[in-house]
């Protein structure tokens, strides 16, 4: 941490700083210059407040030079996580991993069609849930221990992954049997007490970002998972509320090679919910993985005008297939592959 004293700091203002550094844990190092004093505090104390600082009196300002998160930062594992699932599927690698399937499961032949259209189009993964946090609780709430069963039914039988929504601590024994990879929504990214329960399980998390949460609260929340000793973990950026309303969120694809570079943590991007529009899917899709992305996470539906959510963003199968084909000839240019 670096502390900027004001030139006009007393020297009593000045050993208060270096006494309340010293006493975190700080080894101080003053620098008096011609018009103020720098203290640099060397060291990393597990808690302290760069904000605590920048209101003592006579400082001018105060920065925070190491990272608050210590084993989602990158030069933790600086080559990379690498995620390797039961069926050898690698996240994290030279291969783009491909999520895809409807919002919700919605019935058994609705979420066999989508398998078997997931499936064909080259993805790896299956999603949809069967617990769904909707924002209105007259929605349709999903299908719960029985859509799970579908999913692993439908999944095996096509050979593919499932991934889906854990909204609550007591959903994650009951779905343990049935995933292979847990999907922790926007809305509980700062659900900390489920973030820790997920740390203590040895199954992989998706996480997604907040609606509006900075780049540095999610390597935060990641922080609360690896800390439990759960090391495979996927970060995705699924768009933030702005002033924009013609989206449904603003896809941040920013973020992507913002997380890549402060991360080892593989980064997936979901322009389904990013974009929320059916159409712009696609150029969100490729944009993601233009910008970095180890994964898209996506919507697609046997016939999504008739489904019971997220319709309008949900691709028809037809779509899925295309972008996955658009995404075979781009992902070369970025020193990748698509299966
Ligand atoms: C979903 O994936 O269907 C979902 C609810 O996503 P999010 O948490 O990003 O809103
Ligand atoms: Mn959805």
């Amino acid at each position: 941490m670096i502390v900027a004293m004001q030139g006009i700091a007393t020297e009593e203002n000045i050993q208060q700083v270096i006494e309340r550094m010293v006493e975190l844990g700080f080894n101080v190092h003053r620098t008096t210059g011609a018009s103020q004093t720098i203290l640099a505090g060397v060291g990393t104390p597990d808690h302290f407040e760069v904000a605590e600082f920048k209101v003592l009196p006579g400082v001018h300002d105060a920065y925070r030079i190491s990272s608050p998160y210590k084993l989602a930062g990158r030069s933790f594992r600086p080559e990379g996580t690498k995620i390797t699932f039961p069926n050898g599927v690698v996240v994290g690698g030279q291969e783009i991993t491909i999520m895809a399937g409807p919002c919700s499961v919605e019935s058994r032949e609705q979420i066999l069609t989508s398998a078997k259209i997931v499936k064909a189009a080259g993805a790896q993964f299956l999603r949809g849930g069967a617990f769904k946090p909707r924002s209105s609780p007259y929605s349709f709430q999903g299908m719960g221990l029985e859509g799970l069963k579908l999913l692993r039914e439908v999944s095996d039988a096509t050979g593919l992954l499932v991934i889906t929504e854990v909204m609550e601590i007591s959903q994650i024994e009951l779905m343990l049997p049935y995933i292979d990879c847990f999907q922790v929504g926007a809305r509980n990214m700062q659900n900390f007490n489920l973030l820790r329960e997920l740390g203590h399980v040895r199954k992989p998390v998706l996480m997604k970002r907040g609606i509006s949460a900075t780049i540095e609260e999610v390597l935060l929340s990641a922080e609360y998972i690896l800390s439990g000793g759960n090391y495979d973990l996927i970060l995705c950026e699924r768009g933030i509320r702005t002033y924009e309303t013609y989206t449904r969120n603003t896809m941040d694809i920013s973020a992507i090679p913002v997380l890549k570079k402060l991360t080892h943590l593989p980064v997936f991007a979901d322009p389904s919910h990013g974009i929320g529009i059916r159409d712009m899917v696609a150029p969100m899709a490729l944009a993601s993985v233009a910008a970095g992305a180890d994964g898209l996470l996506m919507e697609m539906h046997p016939n999504p005008d008739k489904a019971m959510s997220d319709g309008a963003q949900s691709l028809y199968p037809q779509q899925l297939q295309d972008l996955i084909a658009k995404l075979r000839l781009l992902a070369p240019v970025v020193e990748r592959t698509v299966a």
